[in-house]
């Protein structure tokens, strides 16, 4: 006899739980973008139409600066 099985998804990862609580949990947990600034460029590069690195500042009030993978 087939069985019905709930699965709660957060809304921000996708990851599943069995239990409601976990997955708003999770989604508390994740740091939302809000805006993002001071772009930094390289100088010496000729090729520096993307910058270098961003400043991304989540809700809340913290703020991360995430760089450019390699070439
Ligand atoms: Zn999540």
């Amino acid at each position: 006899m087939p069985r019905v099985e709930t699965r709660y998804y957060c809304d921000v990862c996708g990851k599943y739980y069995m239990k409601k609580e976990s997955a708003v949990e999770c989604e508390k947990s994740h740091l939302i973008p809000e805006s993002v600034n001071g772009a930094d460029y390289a100088k010496d590069d000729r090729k520096n139409q993307y910058p270098d690195s961003v400043l991304v500042h989540f809700k809340g009030g913290k703020s991360a600066r995430y760089y450019r993978m390699q070439r």
